[in-house]
């Protein structure tokens, strides 16, 4: 089997940790039997500087073209005082919008061994910490009505959504479930807000398509309390775009790094109706005051392959492979310096020797 894949490396250190997850890649085709093409697209800072746009069309292009797309990290100073429109994040955006991804998923893991990068007591995060934020993406507060009054002494913004947009999104979170520890949490403000009560309504009603999904329903602020109270409780959290937007930095800052963290924007459809390509992304940025001194920790970007393969090319057995590698090599006490909790221990590599390890790593799976 032959899949397409476009890639982002972007700017800062966006091309060091692309890189580092191009080789894991390619090591788990190789075991599991597959082989993935790479079509490089411009975009960000570096598109700025060759072509004059942040998001050239081409790019685009190449993307929609493609079974998924792997992003690095875009933007730095360089670009920063360039109007809204020209800067790199407004590639971003747009590139987004343009593969019409309205699910995203923002898995929260806390690998054995870097428990001491949370900054939960060790009694709280308990046996472990695996959740899953599924956020809805492209619609709610954030693309809703919203206006000053003419003298500029009032404002409002408008939380709409529709059954269907709830329904596709809540399918995702089903599914995630299904594939999980089968509990799915539905978080809102039913008590006060009309549009949470049709989630909570069209939740209910969907939940017999999957009787083997525990579901249940928690208001946004007993949710943030419970996150830090007992995350551990939590397997899939499924919830609207602003919601979403809080909760899942959340959720990302009790595992303690931001270099581990991947994320996945799926659910866009191709013009005849086929999935369209999701894009899996480290969470973290651009990194400027690490770019090329091979100090970026490329593990999230490495975990959102192998979220690429799961989700996107149907490869659960190779992912699943790729998260065991990376737990091998924590297991084996090796971290960036990001995730340095000061243990003597402990072996501090960089970049490329972090890609390393886990290619091997995978690569001995093999064997
Ligand atoms: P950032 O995530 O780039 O960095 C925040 C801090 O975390 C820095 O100290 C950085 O060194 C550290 N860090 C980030 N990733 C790391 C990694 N993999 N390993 C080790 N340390 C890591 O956020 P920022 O500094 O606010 O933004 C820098 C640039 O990135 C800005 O131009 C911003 O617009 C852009 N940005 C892009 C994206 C994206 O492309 N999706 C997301 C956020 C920020």
């Amino acid at each position: 089997m032959s899949y397409t894949v476009a890639t982002i490396p972007g700017d800062g250190i966006g091309p060091d940790v692309v890189r580092e997850a191009i080789q894991v890649l390619d090591a788990a085709g190789k075991v599991f039997g597959f082989s993935l093409e790479y079509r490089e697209a411009p975009m960000g800072g570096r598109a700025i500087d060759a072509f004059g746009s942040p998001l050239p069309a081409a790019s685009l292009e190449t993307c929609k073209n493609s079974d998924a797309v792997l992003l690095g990290a875009v933007g730095g100073p360089k670009w920063d005082k360039l109007p809204g429109a020209q800067r790199p994040e407004a590639g971003l955006l747009g590139f987004r919008a343009g593969l019409g991804a309205y699910a995203n998923l923002r898995p929260a893991r806390l690998f054995p061994g870097l428990e001491g990068a949370s900054p939960l007591k060790a009694s709280v995060i308990g046996t472990g910490l695996d959740l899953l934020v599924v956020r809805e993406l492209t619609g709610g507060i954030y693309f809703g009505d919203r206006g000053r009054s003419p003298d500029g002494e009032s404002a409002w913004d408008t939380e709409r959504y529709s059954k269907p947009e709830i329904t596709r999104l809540l399918r995702v979170a089903f599914d995630a479930a299904r594939g999980r520890k089968k509990k799915l949490c539905v978080v809102d403000k039913a008590n006060v807000l009309e549009s949470s009560r049709l989630w909570r309504e069209t939740a209910k009603a969907m939940a017999s398509e999957w009787p083997e999904v525990e579901l249940s329903f928690l208001y946004v602020d007993a949710a943030a309390m419970e996150l830090v109270r007992a995350p551990g409780r939590f397997d899939v959290i499924a919830t609207s775009n602003m919601f979403g937007d809080i909760l899942s930095d959340e959720a990302a800052m009790i595992t303690g790094s931001i270099g581990m963290l991947a994320s996945a924007s799926v659910g866009g459809r191709r013009p005849d109706g086929r999935p369209g390509p999701g894009i899996f992304e480290p969470i973290h940025g651009s990194a400027p005051d690490i770019a090329g001194q091979d100090k970026a920790n490329p593990l999230a970007t490495i975990l959102s392959g192998a979220m690429l393969l799961s989700h996107s090319l149907g490869e659960a057995k190779a992912a699943a492979a790729i998260e065991a590698a990376v737990g091998r090599v924590i297991a084996a006490g090796y971290r960036c310096a990001d995730i340095d909790s000061g243990d003597p221990a402990e072996k501090i590599v960089g970049t490329r020797e972090m890609g390393r390890l886990v290619t091997e790593a995978m690569l001995e799976a093999g064997r």
